[in-house]
């Protein structure tokens, strides 16, 4: 199987002297195209630090992360900021629309810095729309929907690029159980169809349960990858 994602003796360490915090602690993990993963662990275990680092959003202290065959730590700040833009989708806990675009053009505004034309932008906002469940919602604001179709519209902005990996940061801390499971049901959907990487961090034991591969941190290590076979 091929590697997306390695972490090599990746380490994350804020403040200095006294009050230093080791958020992530000289880790290594191996991720391969396609798999859908948990990242669990108490609050505080690193798994938003760790999130942050493989994006390209947070440097390392330590470490190497090579992404899609990339060397994080070699690339320029403008490298980077493209391997976000056509390679990586992120899904936030509190949506991060933007509140005066509608739904359309959230998903669209992406498409708009890849500099994709007006009329494959229209077409494939709007078939990412109707995917994720939206279909003629588009004109909404987020304001004018639910927390679930708003998370909804989130994944659609993150899947729109086609990007090989999402990463989710508690997607679902926000959403009731029923809208949890839809957008469950919805991320395993895009995994299946469109073999897109999911690092869903998270301390909701459904989502645990939901995904395959389950890693659990804590004090910025590893300290269980356990692949479920039941799945
Ligand atoms: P989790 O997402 O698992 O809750 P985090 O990655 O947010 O964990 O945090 C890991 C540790 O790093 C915590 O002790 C947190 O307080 C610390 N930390 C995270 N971000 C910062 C920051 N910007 N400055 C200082 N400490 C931070
Ligand atoms: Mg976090």
């Amino acid at each position: 199987m091929q590697s997306i994602v390695t972490c090599q003796s990746v380490s994350k360490v804020y403040g200095e002297g006294e009050l230093q915090v080791h958020a992530v602690n000289n880790l290594s993990l191996n991720i391969h195209r396609g798999e859908f993963i948990s990242l669990s662990g108490p609050s505080g275990s690193g798994k938003t630090t760790l999130l942050n680092m493989i994006g390209g959003l947070d440097n390392l202290s330590a470490g190497e992360i090579i992404v899609d065959g990339r060397k994080i730590s070699q690339m320029t700040k403008s490298e980077l900021a493209e391997m976000r833009l056509h390679h990586i989708g992120f899904v936030f806990q509190s949506y991060n629309l933007i509140p005066v675009l509608s739904a359309y053009e959230n998903i669209e505004f992406i498409m708009q810095l890849q500099g994709i034309h007006a009329d494959e932008r229209r077409q494939r906002a709007d078939a990412i729309l109707k995917e994720v469940g939206l279909a003629g919602m588009g004109e909404r604001r987020p304001a004018q929907l639910s927390g679930g179709q708003q998370q909804r519209v989130a994944v659609a902005r993150a899947m729109v690029s086609k990007p090989s990996i999402i990463l989710a940061d508690e997607p679902t801390a926000n959403l009731d159980s029923h809208t949890s499971d839809e957008l469950l049901d919805l991320m395993q959907h895009l995994n299946k169809e469109h073999h897109t990487t999911f690092i869903v961090a998270t301390h909701d034991p459904k989502v645990i349960e939901f995904t395959r591969r389950r890693i659990h941190m804590r004090d910025g290590k590893i300290i269980l990858d356990e692949v479920a076979d039941a799945l």
